[in-house]
């Protein structure tokens, strides 16, 4: 699947549908340089599970995990890893493989630990058609 949006709010939305359609148990990967909008279709996916609470990069602190939603988010940015095995100190055994939803953000830098069957969703910007266009794709969603 692949489209193209041309603003934040159109980024946020598909966000939003395919957290309305997210099933526990899901990893999903996203990736993309910095502010092409990873955090924003977060965004609209923490909605559409129904969580209210704001959702921010999780830059510092690597893992945020909100509970107020159908099931638990958890949503990583993993950008400031240095090793995998930081990853074991947060535990994210527990979130991979248990009974909520995983976003994480700057999947690429954790590529040894990622599950067969994850999700993976590329956004690139698209300059050329201007300066909000944004070309995303998601791979693995069957
Ligand atoms: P990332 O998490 O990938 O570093 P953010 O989501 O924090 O990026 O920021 C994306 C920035 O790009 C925001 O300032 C947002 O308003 C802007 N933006 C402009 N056009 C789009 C678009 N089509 N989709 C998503 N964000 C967009
Ligand atoms: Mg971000």
């Amino acid at each position: 699947m692949e489209q193209v949006t041309n603003s934040p709010e159109e980024t946020r939305e598909l966000g939003r549908k395919l957290g309305a359609q997210a099933r526990p148990g899901q990893v999903y990967c996203l990736d993309g340089d910095l502010g092409v909008g990873k955090t924003v279709l977060a965004q609209g996916f923490a909605e559409g599970l129904g969580i209210e609470e704001p959702v921010n990069s999780p830059t510092f602190t690597i893992l945020q995990q909100y509970e107020d939603g159908r099931f638990p988010l958890y949503h990583f940015d993993v950008y400031r890893i240095g090793d995998v095995s930081e990853m074991d100190e947060i535990g994210y055994e527990d979130c991979f493989y248990g009974d909520g939803v995983c976003l994480i953000e700057w999947a690429q830098q954790i590529t040894e630990i990622l599950p067969d069957d994850a999700i993976h969703i590329y956004i690139g910007k698209e300059l050329e058609h201007g300066f909000d266009c944004r070309r995303i794709r998601v791979e693995g969603l069957e």
